[in-house]
């Protein structure tokens, strides 16, 4: 399943940085305001991150019981799916950071519905390539995978119900390692205010 730390992420609301919650002494614990905050030092309310419907599919739904075939189906639909939820908000966190009104956030959103439209719009609201930046900074072993899972699902979903998910085992390894750091590391690049 998707990789998490055991203490989870926690975002700053104040600059909106994502942490790894990896401090689980007594006196120096992230889930205390009163503890600065790595990174930014700022002693403020801190949000578990991401938002709860894909932490509640992250942690409570369990992909590694059944046999490989539905495994494979339901994590070839659930990957995917936990990409759309996260770009989604990652892109109304962009738009916002551009004093959007959410009226309009909602019309943009709703007239680039399909995932081309969403990478261009990545591409605008940002001045860069989605792929590029992910390949420059160490994720570009998801990039290609990622392009994999998503045909796959789009093949098995509009096409034919078979696909061979001994071919996918490596992608959903690396799929499964760096969803949550790719997006942590958008949003500490593009929406923190540090
Ligand atoms: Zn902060």
């Amino acid at each position: 399943m998707i990789n998490r730390p055991a203490g989870g992420y926690l975002m700053c609301t104040d600059c909106k940085t994502i942490v790894s919650n990896d401090d689980y002494t007594k006196d120096s614990t992230l889930s205390n305001p009163k503890n600065p905050f790595p990174e930014c030092g700022h002693k403020s309310v801190r949000e578990l991150w991401p938002r709860w419907d894909v932490l509640t599919i992250i942690d409570d739904t369990n992909l590694e019981d059944s046999d490989s075939q539905n495994s494979g189906t339901l994590k070839l639909i659930l990957y995917n799916s936990i990409f759309d939820f996260q770009f989604e908000d990652f892109l109304v966190d962009l738009l916002r950071k551009c004093n959007t009104a959410n009226n309009v956030i909602d019309f943009i959103l709703n007239s680039s519905a399909n995932f081309p439209d969403r990478i261009a719009l990545f591409k605008q609201l940002t001045g860069e390539k989605l792929k590029d930046v992910l390949e420059n900074n160490g994720f570009a072993d998801f990039g290609s995978e990622f392009r994999i899972l998503r045909d796959s699902r789009n093949n098995f979903v509009h096409r034919t119900f078979e696909v061979d998910f001994d071919d996918l085992a490596h992608c959903f390894e690396v799929i499964e390692r760096d969803m949550l750091k790719v997006f942590m590391f958008l949003h500490n690049k593009y929406i923190s205010t540090r």
